[in-house]
Formats: C-alpha cells, structure tokens, sequence
C-alpha cells in the first residue's frame, strides 16, 4: 500500500488547486444546491489500513447525489441478485448526458446502465420497501453500516428542492413505466430517489465508503462482508466505465481511478489495495464533474502512480 502521502501533501495541494475553485459552475438546476459556497473545498483518503488523512473543510457537509447510484445499486443487488438486477437494467456505457431518455426510445428500452439517471431510478425501484421512506430508511441503514456512522441523514430540503423540479427524471420513470421497466407510482420512486441523492455526508464519511469498496465490501474494522465481494467489483466496474458523466472515458486516461461523482461537486474513487479518496469542490465543469476535484485526483494519480491501469 502506497502510504506515502501525507496531510502536508494534501494540505499543499488543496491550495494549488484552489485558484480553479471558480472555474466552473455550481449546479443551479436544483434550487437548493446552488447555494452551495464554491470556496469550500475538502479532500479525504482512507486507506484500508483504516488509518485516514484529510485536508481542507472536512466539516463541509454536502449531499451525495450520483454517488448514491453506487450504493443503491449494491443494496438492490443484495435484494434482488445479479440477473433481476440486469434484467432491468444493463451494463454498458452510454456517452449520453446523465440525465438524456433518448436511448430509452431504443429497443430494447431498458436503461443502458445503472449510472444514469433512467438507469438509477429503475435501481431505486427495486430496493425492496413497501413504501419511500422504508426503501429511503433501509438505504441509510446500509450506509451507517458502510461508514460505522449512524448520524448520517438526508438533507429535507434539498430533497425537497428536486422533488418540486426534478421533471426530466418523471419524464424518464413516465417513459419506464409505460414499458413495464417500473411498475407503480411515479411519485413515490421519486420521492424515494430524491432522498436518496440527498443523503448528506462530509469527505471522511465518503472517503470511508470508497475504501470499503475498496476493501471489496469488507467493513474497515471488523473485516465483515458488509457487500458481497462479486457486487463490490461490478460496482466498482461501473465506476470505470460510466462512473464520471461521459468524461468516463478521459477520466480512465488521466486519472485512472474507479470513481464516481455527483452534481453537488463530489467525487468518490475507490482503489483495490489503497482505499478510498473524497474529494468536494462544487464548481463543476461543463459534464457535471468537480473541477476541483478532477484537478486533485489527476495529480495525485500522477505523482503516486495511482492509476489501475
Ligand atoms: N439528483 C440528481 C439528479 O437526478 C443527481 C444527478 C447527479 O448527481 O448526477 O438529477
């Protein structure tokens, strides 16, 4: 394990990056995340070890939007198994937008992976759960098992805020509905998926959960099977292959790190053998990627080798 980066390091190299803490924008297409402060930058490694270094406002709390999409889909493979789970869904890249329901018009019209957003509310649907909240309440419960923290929660009002605008993904549920990909109220998968992405977390928590991927599924401490390991690697296989919007592919080049992130300017990566790295910067570029943190992520990958490829 490549230990040699320190807190200085991290430090250092959270103020070289910071000048491009405005280069891009925040997201404003969910009212309330685009009230985020841009300023505020934070970054997390926790290594399989279970030690941990971080720099930056580890106090920061943000929501974690697409990167739920990893941990959803793990608990809906728990739930359902590997052929339900890809019945509904498949498995391969698109090079769409996250939220486009073009390919949805083409047969057949599953959802082509669980990254996007059709893709990731069909996921949500199948979290067993006879209600939002119960599905909503099972999720968090992994979640505290993945992080050993049962304080984390969602954000009300920023689910709150997508819920009231979130048209394109009714749209993409309406559209699923209609060939049988969901089943049931449009409303409630919406609901369930809006808490969902507003579950709220700071850099150490998430920097926990990339490295229990890492760990393939095994809790830090107690080394228990927390996600089967054959689910920890397809999920970390879709963190490859669409885990960055459709910068996935130049992400794999540059940086080379399994890694998904979300609109609020978060970014996962997970690295079999050295742990987790968080890195929240909400500027995000023109794809929906932190600036900030693809900046980060590249250079750490580059100085330390860090790529898998
Ligand atoms: N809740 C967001 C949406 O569905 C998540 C998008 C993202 O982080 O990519 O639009």
């Amino acid at each position: 394990m490549n230990k040699e980066i320190t807190t200085e390091i991290l430090e250092e190299w959270l103020e070289n990056v910071r000048p491009y803490a405005y280069d891009g924008q925040v997201a404003d297409y969910i009212p309330a995340l685009s009230r985020q402060n841009p300023e505020e930058l934070a970054v997390a490694i926790h290594y399989i070890d279970g030690s941990s270094i971080h720099a930056g406002e580890i106090e920061a709390t943000f929501t974690l939007q697409s990167i739920t999409k990893v941990i959803s889909l793990a608990l809906a493979l728990m739930d359902n198994g590997e052929d339900y789970v890809f019945d509904h869904v498949g498995m391969e890249p698109t090079g769409d937008p996250f939220h486009s329901i073009y390919r949805l018009e083409q047969l057949p019209s599953k959802p082509l992976n669980p990254m996007i957003n059709a893709g990731a509310l069909s996921v949500t649907h199948m979290i067993h759960g006879d209600t939002p909240d119960e599905k909503v309440g099972r999720l968090l419960s992994f979640v505290h098992e993945m992080t050993d923290d049962h304080t984390i929660g969602y954000n009300e009002e920023v689910a709150a805020s997508e819920f009231e605008t979130a048209f394109l993904n009714r749209s993409l549920l309406f559209y699923m509905k209609q060939h049988q990909i969901v089943t049931g109220s449009v409303e409630e998968t919406l609901d369930a998926y809006t808490k969902q992405c507003a579950i709220e977390v700071n850099v150490p928590q998430l920097a926990r959960i990339g490295a229990l991927f890492a760990n393939e599924g095994r809790d830090l401490d107690s080394g228990r099977q927390i996600i089967p390991k054959h689910f920890a690697r397809i999920c970390k296989t879709f963190m490859v292959t669409c885990g960055m919007y459709d910068a996935s592919g130049s992400f794999a080049i540059k940086v080379g790190m399994p890694a998904k992130s979300g609109v609020s300017g978060s970014v996962v990566a997970s690295l079999n053998g050295f742990g987790g790295i968080a890195v929240y910067g909400p500027s995000l570029d023109e794809k929906g990627n932190s600036v900030v943190g693809l900046r980060l992520l590249e250079l750490l990958s580059n100085r330390y080798d860090l790529s898998i490829f």
